[in-house]
């Protein structure tokens, strides 16, 4: 049997599947709301460098579309809008919908805890006419790519006297930054013949934070401690009991002649959570209950109690059920969850470690993973084929421009995310979020057009 080329078209047209870019979709007026909707991003970004800055900011955000502090034993209605803070790390905003809440809840569940390097309980040395910080870094990082760059300091200090304080030194123009110094290449061939992952040492990430003695001739660690002390009343066994972070001091801009891109430190996983809590704070009175959930430890593996293994979520989807006259378990087995990450972005450069086919795109919308995890899906929730059917047709009802995308070529490596921890408490959850470039890296890079698809099929869900 011959086929003529029309016919070919018209086949390949209605049974293959064909990806879609972002820009093919957006008209003028769609692309300058894209701009407006990241720069509201950005502003978020520059502000929410650790999670508890993230949480603040969230608060701030909630409280200006009238959210509540909610707490438990709460009495609550239709329509109610709350927020919980869990101990400052962690937020949960939620909605109560018009519906029977028993008909469950739609959440989104994004992360706020970013790759990092933290202080130690004992940092404060000096060496060789220098002063340093002993760190341990947060998360995986490839270590020799955190050297030789400004790093500021972010954190949270409790006292002896129990008072606390938060400290950032290193984000405002005229604040000093601190560094990690590297070997010079003139010595470094010892260095450069050691594989990348060895090249720097996880006891090498030392922060230089000074070289001025006291005295004309030494005491460069006490020099540095009066300093602090001055300026925020804290001794050096203040250290104990304090949360310190170096993060990069970069803010974040557009990449690209086009400005197409952005580049900024901590996109995993705020580029997921600004959208998810930007399409729950634009409704009213929904018609299914909503929530959305910035978890702190995701890149430690979503343990401690602000973590997504926390039972802070279930314990507050008990107390609304109860509040309503719902069974908790039939809220929670019929709830549906996005579980809001990114995924890496295809990228040409080391092609090698992806299966293109499979493989989320820059500018190709917003992705879906079905299953994380290494090694044969190891560790895995792996969303069943009909949740990616009900998420799939709400998107292409919706005109959202989406893909599909796997975490590398199999057995190249792998990851997870919080999906798992969701899927377990018998939630129908599948990974939705924006890919990215270089993630992990202290400057990673997404697209305008992907962040922009995130925030409307977040609304799409609460809708
Ligand atoms: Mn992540
Ligand atoms: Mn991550």
């Amino acid at each position: 049997m011959e086929y003529t080329n029309e016919q070919i078209t018209e086949l390949k047209e209605s049974i293959l599947f064909k990806k879609k870019n972002v820009y093919s979709v957006l008209d003028e007026a769609e692309l300058a709301k894209m701009e407006e909707f990241c720069k509201g991003y950005v502003a978020y970004l520059d502000a929410s460098k650790t999670e508890r800055e993230a949480v603040n900011e969230g608060i701030a955000l909630a409280k200006a579309k009238g959210f509540r502090e909610y707490h438990f034993g709460d009495a609550v209605k239709a329509g109610d809008k709350f927020y919980f803070n869990n101990r400052g790390k962690e937020l949960l905003l939620f909605i109560i919908g018009s519906e029977n809440i028993e008909n469950g809840i739609r959440i989104s569940a994004a992360h706020v805890d970013s790759p990092r390097i933290d202080l130690k309980q004992h940092p404060l040395y000096e060496d060789s006419g220098m002063a340093f910080f002993k760190t341990h870094y947060y998360g995986g990082i490839k270590k020799y790519q955190w050297t030789a760059i400004p790093l500021a300091i972010h954190g949270t200090v409790m006292k002896r006297d129990g008072s606390v304080i938060d400290i950032v030194v290193g984000e405002d123009e005229s604040d000093p930054v601190f560094y990690i110094d590297d070997l010079l290449p003139h010595l470094a061939r010892g260095q450069a013949s050691r594989p990348l992952g060895d090249a720097i040492q996880g006891e090498q990430l030392n922060i230089l934070v000074g070289s001025k003695p006291l005295n004309k001739d030494g005491e460069i660690k006490l020099a540095i401690m009066k300093l602090l002390n001055e300026k925020y009343g804290i001794v050096e066994s203040d250290f104990i009991s304090a949360e310190l972070s170096m993060v990069p001091a970069f803010k974040a801009r557009d990449i690209g002649f086009d400005r197409s891109l952005i580049g900024g430190y901590g996109h995993d996983d705020r580029v997921c959570a600004y959208p998810a809590i930007a399409a729950i704070l634009e409704q009213e009175n929904p018609t299914h209950t909503l929530m959305a959930i910035l978890a702190d430890k995701e890149e430690t593996g979503s343990g401690g109690n602000t973590g997504m293994k926390s039972y802070v979520f279930i314990d507050i989807i008990a107390s609304l059920a109860k509040s309503l006259g719902a069974n908790e378990y039939t809220v929670r087995y019929n709830s549906k969850c996005l579980s809001a990450d990114v995924n890496a972005a295809y990228d040409p450069n080391f092609g090698d470690v992806y299966e293109a086919r499979n493989s989320s795109f820059i500018n190709q919308g917003v992705v879906m993973t079905k299953y994380t995890g290494s090694g044969g899906k190891n560790g895995t929730s792996d969303a069943s084929a009909e949740f990616v059917g009900f998420v799939r047709n709400m998107f292409d009802n919706a005109g959202i421009v989406w893909q599909t995308g796997e975490l590398g070529k199999v057995d190249c490596g792998g990851g997870g995310t919080v999906a798992v921890y969701i899927a377990e408490k018998n939630i129908d959850v599948v990974d939705l979020g924006v890919p990215v470039l270089s993630m992990h890296a202290p400057y990673e890079v997404i697209a305008k057009a992907d962040i922009y698809m995130a925030y409307k099929a977040f609304r799409t869900f609460c809708e």
